[in-house]
């Protein structure tokens, strides 16, 4: 594979780990004639930076640069890793933040906020009708804002999943692909959680410009399969366009699971709050409810089923998020 990749600040440390999960493959997966489980370790990209975001916001970051902005604008839910991992990104680099967030706030902030808070973001709250009625405007809003007082803001969308982030997943799913093969195998599955669809989407079309045949499918966490379809196809276009690579989108296998979605975005049932607590006293794997959970939940419940079996070897992309665990520790009180 001969990609151009766009400028990149390197701020992931890389290689994660991967790792097999042999408790978990021992339980779930053999008595159900299912592959060997591995984890790649995103959740570890960085400490308090951790998780998938830093992936793309490392071509995010030299977008920003080779641009001379002084100014990071993005948005998200309160709890949002995406929004925490820009403010410590624009700490790091000496780069402004403005936050525009989904949902009423009081009181002491918890979890990503919190996180946002320290890394010196400014922070603007919306309701939830209005944020996803007038998104474009606030993002003009806040954009006029910052030019008026002379700076020069980069708008980042929702989880940086576009034709620029999702560079950071091409070059994921190069890595991962390579640490297969150092362990002697080319995986038949890769899943992911997916909620803005930007790891989904530089996933698939990274094992499409590689040539290889393992196929991979992102457990939906919200909205429905349709979107997803729609949503990764968007970006691996926007991609095409921004870097001048042709796609052969009849060659693109999108691969969505939507089953396990639940009550919604940010909203699980038991089951998934008790998949966490069994990730974490089987494996010391700790995963996140709104993503990571939700989706290691849905795999646990495939391969009960035999959907992947005769398959050799599965690898889960734990893609971070351990922050927004602690406003959910009420969910937890069946440990107490
Ligand atoms: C954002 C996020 C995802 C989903 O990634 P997308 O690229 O937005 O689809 C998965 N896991 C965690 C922990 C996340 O923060």
């Amino acid at each position: 594979m001969s990609l151009n990749y766009p400028p990149r600040i390197s701020l992931a440390r890389l290689p994660t780990p991967l790792q097999p999960l042999e408790r978990i493959t021992e339980k779930y997966s053999v008595p159900h004639g299912g592959p060997k489980i591995w984890v790649k370790r995103d959740d570890l990209t960085e400490t308090a930076m951790s998780g998938n975001k830093l992936r793309k916001l490392e071509f995010v970051a030299g977008a920003a640069r080779a641009q001379e902005c002084d100014t990071l604008i993005t948005c998200g839910g309160i709890q949002s890793n995406h929004c925490r991992t820009t403010a410590l990104v624009g700490a790091r680099l000496g780069l402004r933040v403005q936050l525009i967030l989904r949902g009423e706030h009081s009181g002491a902030a918890d979890g990503n906020l919190l996180v946002d808070q320290l890394a010196g973001a400014a922070t603007a709250f919306y309701p939830p009708r209005q944020y996803f009625a007038e998104l474009p405007e606030l993002f003009s809003y806040w954009q006029n804002y910052y030019t008026e007082r002379g700076h020069k803001a980069l708008c980042i969308p929702t989880g940086a999943s576009d034709g620029l982030g999702i560079w950071g997943y091409i070059a994921g799913a190069e890595e991962l692909l390579n640490d297969c093969r150092e362990n002697g195998f080319e995986p038949e599955h890769i899943i992911c959680a997916t909620g803005s669809g930007g790891t989904q989407a530089g996933l698939t079309l990274g094992c499409q410009q590689l040539g290889v045949s393992t196929e991979v499918t992102g457990f939906a966490v919200c909205d429905d399969e349709a979107y997803f379809q729609r949503k990764v196809r968007e970006d691996i276009a926007h991609w095409s366009e921004l870097s001048g690579h042709q796609v052969d989108e009849n060659s693109l296998n999108v691969q969505v699971n939507a089953k396990y979605i639940g009550p919604g975005y940010a909203v699980a049932d038991e089951p998934v709050y008790r998949t966490i607590a069994e990730a974490a006293a089987l494996e010391g794997l700790v995963l996140d409810p709104v993503y990571s959970g939700k989706a290691f939940y849905g795999l646990l419940q495939e391969l009960h089923s035999g959907r992947y079996r005769d398959c050799e070897n599965l690898v889960f992309v734990h893609t971070g998020g351990q922050f927004g665990l602690f406003p959910h520790r009420e969910k937890f009180s069946f440990l107490a």
